[in-house]
């Protein structure tokens, strides 16, 4: 009977991170992925023979040094990737329906404060200590930082700043607020609810760097699977983990949907942690923990729109829009039938074929699970695509002429560069990641009960652990910083740090 030495449960980001890591240092890994494709959020489609990214349209902290560039130069992504860099000057624009203005982010601190001051003359002082408090922030996170070390007191007493709360302190301005919050769709932000560090690591990674992947994002997995299993890991794809099996206090095997057995010494789920502890029978685990776990919110979901732009029609640029109602910035997912959607993110993408025009256009707003709920028993898995009826194709219908109305508004025109179009819902989340809501960033984190929604990697069973977008953060950066952290658990946390400081 083969036996590995951690059997890793799904390939988003955290898990091929940590089969990548762990393969590199000796352990022989196997990874189990439901999907054909590799990747979680990572995955990219074909539609009418142009690609679209499911979930990664841009990425920060990329440039010489940053955050991710050494982490992707350790687990050598950097010289691999086909990347972009966005508009030095504009990596997101800021729009706020009933105003022509574009509010620009700029690329470097200087710089996105010079774009900010320009519309915001008055507001030189308030930008600045805004950016201050940005990296001030961010500094208290070490593994941000890729330092070790550091412990809970260096970060407390900024993990309960309310993001909303803070912009509102710092400016009466209800334009620079809104402007501020532009792009709070990247965590799917509440007001009074966000905590503020969120926005600080997300926000200050693109400040740094903001980069597109060319041709889409699943190059990272396929690079990393290809690592893995140039290290003798191994690599299960079509393979749904159904079972985490228990005997006296250790996991022993997990039990695949075909009812294979695959044993391991240690296990890493990068599954939601609640699906996780749902296919682990044992009486271990106390009813506390899985009530804690159970009863964290998850973000909401999206409505995405792809649109296979005719050949040569639609200028590409490179950056993104952020387009909301006017006083909505923080409450874009609190729609109702009749006003969705209070906004929107547009996002072109990098393709190899043309930087002249683009070939695909991704719209992004969000929708409640329960919008898609009367459909929630088809399923579309890879072995089995049910059609979800023609109600359903209607109602997807419907919904993205709406949307596309919307859209028109900023594009003028928008219909007439259309080839085609192609939608997903909180259902097409739910089945090709496998949450139950199709939450777009996991659990929800709150400024009220931080450490609440901090997940650690470790469970109750000594053998498996977690990782992925559910312990600290979301995002590629995130999650590939989870993976860090799961490894830590199998390594000595400082060595790995000092290797990728030294990448
Ligand atoms: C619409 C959208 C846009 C986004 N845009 C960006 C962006 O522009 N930039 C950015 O940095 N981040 C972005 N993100 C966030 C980022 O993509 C995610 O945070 C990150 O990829 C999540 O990685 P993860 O490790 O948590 O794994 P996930 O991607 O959640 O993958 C989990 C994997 O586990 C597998 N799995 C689940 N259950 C089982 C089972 N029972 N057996 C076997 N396998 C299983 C799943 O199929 C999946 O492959 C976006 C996310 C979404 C949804």
């Amino acid at each position: 009977m083969e036996q590995f030495d951690v059997l890793i449960i799904g390939s988003g980001m955290g898990g091929l991170v940590c089969g990548a890591i762990l393969s590199m240092e000796g352990y022989k890994v196997c990874i189990v992925e439901k999907n054909k494709q590799l990747g979680g959020c990572l995955q990219t489609y074909v539609r009418d023979r142009v690609i679209f990214d499911s979930g990664v349209h841009y990425l920060g902290g990329l440039d010489k040094g940053q955050n991710l560039y050494q982490i992707f130069k350790y687990l050598g992504l950097m010289d691999k990737l086909k990347l972009q860099k966005m508009d030095e000057d504009v990596f997101d624009k800021i729009v706020i329906d009933n105003d022509e203005k574009e509010y620009v982010y700029a690329q470097g601190y200087d710089n996105f404060i010079a774009k900010l001051v320009a519309d915001f003359p008055d507001e030189k002082d308030t930008i600045r200590q805004y950016c201050d408090k940005i990296k001030e922030v961010c500094s208290r996170f070490p593994l941000y930082n890729l330092r070790s070390g550091g412990d809970y007191d260096e970060k407390a007493g900024v993990l309960e700043i309310d993001t909303k709360g803070y912009i509102d302190s710092i400016t009466t301005n209800e334009k620079l607020r809104a402007v501020l919050a532009g792009n709070n769709a990247l965590y799917a932000g509440e007001g009074n609810k966000t905590p503020f560090y969120v926005h600080a690591l997300i926000l200050n990674s693109y400040i740094e760097s903001s980069y597109k992947c060319v041709d889409g994002g699943s190059q990272i997995s396929k690079i990393l699977a290809k690592q893995i299993r140039e290290n003798g890991g191994v690599i299960h794809r079509n393979a749904e983990v159904k079972k985490i099996v228990e005997e006296n206090g250790i996991v022993i095997y997990v039990q695949l949907a075909n009812e294979t057995r695959i044993y391991a010494r240690d296990f890493i789920s990068n599954m939601h942690p609640v699906k996780t502890l749902e296919i682990t029978q044992s009486d271990h685990i106390r009813m506390a923990f899985r009530k804690r776990l159970g009863g964290l919110e998850n973000s909401i979901s999206s409505f995405t729109l792809n649109i296979v732009l005719k050949k040569n029609s639609f200028k590409y640029f490179k950056y993104n829009y952020y387009v909301h109602n006017e006083g909505c910035v923080w409450t874009v997912g609190h729609y109702t039938q009749e006003n969705w959607p209070l906004g929107y993110a547009l996002f072109l993408s990098a393709s190899s074929r043309s930087q002249e025009y683009a070939d695909g256009m991704t719209i992004l707003t969000y929708m409640r699970y329960n919008e898609v709920k009367q459909w929630e028993h088809t399923f579309n898995t890879v072995s089995d695509r049910e059609d979800r009826g023609t109600a359903y194709d209607e109602f997807k219908k419907r919904k993205a002429e709406i949307l596309i109305d919307s859209v028109e508004k900023k594009f003028p025109g928008l219909r007439d560069h259309i080839r085609s179009y192609y939608t997903a819902t909180p259902l097409s989340f739910r089945d090709y990641i496998g949450t139950d809501d199709g939450s777009l960033y996991g659990v929800v984190k709150d400024y009220r009960d931080p450490l609440k929604t901090f997940i650690s990697p470790r469970t109750k069973l000594p053998n498996l652990y977690f990782t992925g977008q559910n312990l600290n953060l979301h995002g590629i950066l995130g999650a590939a910083m989870s993976g860090l952290v799961t490894c830590s658990a199998f390594l000595k946390n400082d060595s790995l740090i000092e290797k990728i400081r030294n990448a």
